[in-house]
């Protein structure tokens, strides 16, 4: 009897034409994420299946992994029938339940006894020698019995994979993560639907300190567990900001550092073929996030700008925060360049024609590529490393 891990694919198995890509993907993001464990992968179009020295640590690592719809703890046999009963007894003997039923999944046609006709000589068997009873409708213990050619799978316990499509699968886009609340869980739902992501950081030395980009680092490195690519892009970003704080009314001064932001983001995205700009905006959440300003800001790029969060609720996205491990690091006092330097009276309702009339007043062009110029970029975010705060 043969322990191993085996893994149901997530929504990706209704992708018909594309299977085969996304299953190797997800093999090599199984692969990726057992890194450093002794494990052998295999996989076909329906399952996966994983041999490892340490099944827990496995298993507690795949729960990360997007485009596994449950993981399983099984047991392969030979099929044949005395050996399935007598491994089936010997597994239940290590669950307490009182009552259960047996569920068969015939996949080798070839086995000549049907389903339905084997779960019930399975339960006989296992009522002859346990003490328990059957419980078709809700039973305490579920013994799953999955014939197929290469062997027999018998499992009890289904944990739920964190589900989504395996990460790469979309390509990658660019977060724009600052140290708050809203962008790290950005970036983990755009994880899920299978976009990779490349991080981009404006910081603002000396107004902005070594403590915020480290939480900024920290914060990336939680959400690479989701991923195991992330890179981040830090932007200098001192001089333009000083050069729009020098150049433009006050009310305006946030909207077209955000301009400038997203001017800057399109233009990474540009020279590494990135896909998307993605960030942490959230509708109506603060001055800039108004619909008006989220227009005017945004016209500057045609690229697609995708927000997951857009739509949730603060505490929505506490939530996922918490859950994702992000919120501890996200509540670190240390000031991010959009909170420095608050203009009292932030424009609400901003207008383009203003924002380009400020904007004709300076060489913001010579600065914006200066800033593209000179980033620095960091691609090794293991926990440990980033441990600088
Ligand atoms: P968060 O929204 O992540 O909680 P925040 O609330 O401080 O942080 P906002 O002012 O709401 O940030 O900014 C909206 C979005 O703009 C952020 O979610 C993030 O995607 C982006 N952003 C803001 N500041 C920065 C920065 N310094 N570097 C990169 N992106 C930033
Ligand atoms: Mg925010």
């Amino acid at each position: 009897m043969n322990k191993m891990i085996l893994i149901k694919y997530g929504e990706l198995t209704t992708k018909k034409g594309n299977r085969s890509v996304f299953t190797k993907l997800l093999a090599n993001n199984v692969k990726a994420i057992l890194r450093g464990l002794d494990y052998k992968v295999t996989f076909d179009r329906v399952r996966m299946y994983v041999e490892c020295t340490d099944l827990d640590e496995a298993i507690n690592r795949l729960k990360n992994v997007f485009g596994i719809h449950s993981i399983v703890k099984c047991y392969k046999v030979n099929t044949d029938v005395e050996e399935i009963k007598s491994s089936l007894i010997e597994i239940l003997n290590d669950s307490s339940f009182k009552t259960f039923k047996v569920e068969t999944n015939r996949a080798d046609k070839k086995f000549e006894i049907h389903s339905m006709d084997f779960s019930r000589m399975m339960g006989g068997h296992i009522l002859k020698n346990i003490n328990c009873s059957v419980d078709v409708h809700n039973p305490d213990l579920l013994v799953q019995i999955e014939i197929r050619p290469d062997g027999t799978y018998i499992y009890t316990d289904e944990i739920a994979g964190i589900g989504g499509y395996p990460v790469g699968i979309q390509g990658t886009g660019l977060l724009m993560l600052s140290g708050g609340i809203d962008s790290p869980v950005a970036g983990y739902l755009s994880l899920k639907r299978g976009v990779d992501l490349e991080c981009l950081y404006f910081e603002s030395p000396p107004h902005t300190s070594i403590e915020a980009k480290n939480k900024v680092i920290k914060l990336a490195s939680i959400v690479n567990k989701y991923s195991g690519n992330i890179k981040v892009n830090v932007v200098p970003f001192t001089k333009l900001q000083e050069a729009i704080y020098k150049n433009v009314p006050d009310s305006y001064v946030i909207t077209i550092m955000r301009r400038m932001m997203y001017r800057i983001a399109e233009e990474v995205v540009r020279r590494k073929k990135l896909k998307v700009i993605i960030n942490g905006e959230s509708i109506g959440q603060v001055a800039s996030q108004t619909l008006t300003s989220m227009t005017v800001i945004n016209n500057v790029t045609n690229l697609p700008i995708i927000r997951p969060v857009a739509c949730l609720d603060k505490l929505e996205i506490i939530d996922i925060a918490n859950k994702i491990g992000t919120y501890e690091t996200s509540i670190l006092p240390y000031e991010d360049c959009c909170t420095i330097f608050l203009p009292k009276h932030p424009v609400i309702n901003p207008d383009l024609d203003k924002c380009i009339e400020f904007e004709s007043k300076f060489d913001y062009q010579t600065l914006l590529m200066e800033c593209v110029d000179n980033i620095e970029t960091i691609t090794s975010l293991e926990e440990e490393k980033s441990d600088l705060l």
